[in-house]
């Protein structure tokens, strides 16, 4: 089955790419909710957290860690910002390809819609 972020990890469909490490790819998003709104994905297909296993445990680690590394890069760190992982339906996913959004650059509401 194809899956748009597969598609954008191995480069058939382009993307703004904010930086790439062996297990994941980060990319800005097509339809920014805030001045830094960023997608760090990882390369191996897994549908949301919920598809997740004990064997995924230091692929979901090393994402955490390029979030955050995303966030200092693009200069949100000091100012905060939040890393979200929608899930399903009620959570509002709406890419069935895990994905952390990174969101930084004003004050975010709480809690959200
Ligand atoms: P979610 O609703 O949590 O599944 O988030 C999916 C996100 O992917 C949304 O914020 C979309 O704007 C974003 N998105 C969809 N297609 C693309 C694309 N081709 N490139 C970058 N971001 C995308
Ligand atoms: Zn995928």
């Amino acid at each position: 089955m194809s899956c748009l972020f597969c598609d954008i990890a191995t480069k058939k469909i382009p993307a703004k790419v904010v930086r790439e490490d062996e297990y994941t790819i980060a990319f800005h998003d097509i339809n920014p909710a805030a001045p830094t709104h960023v997608l760090v994905i990882p390369k191996k297909h897994l549908t949301s957290i919920s598809d997740a296993t004990e064997a995924d445990a230091a692929l979901l680690g090393h994402l955490m860690l390029a979030a955050k590394t995303v966030a200092q890069e693009l200069g949100v760190q000091d100012g905060g910002y939040r890393i979200v992982l929608n899930t399903g339906t009620n959570g509002g996913q709406s890419v069935l390809h895990l994905h952390a959004h990174v969101l930084g650059g004003r004050a975010l509401a709480w809690p959200p819609g």
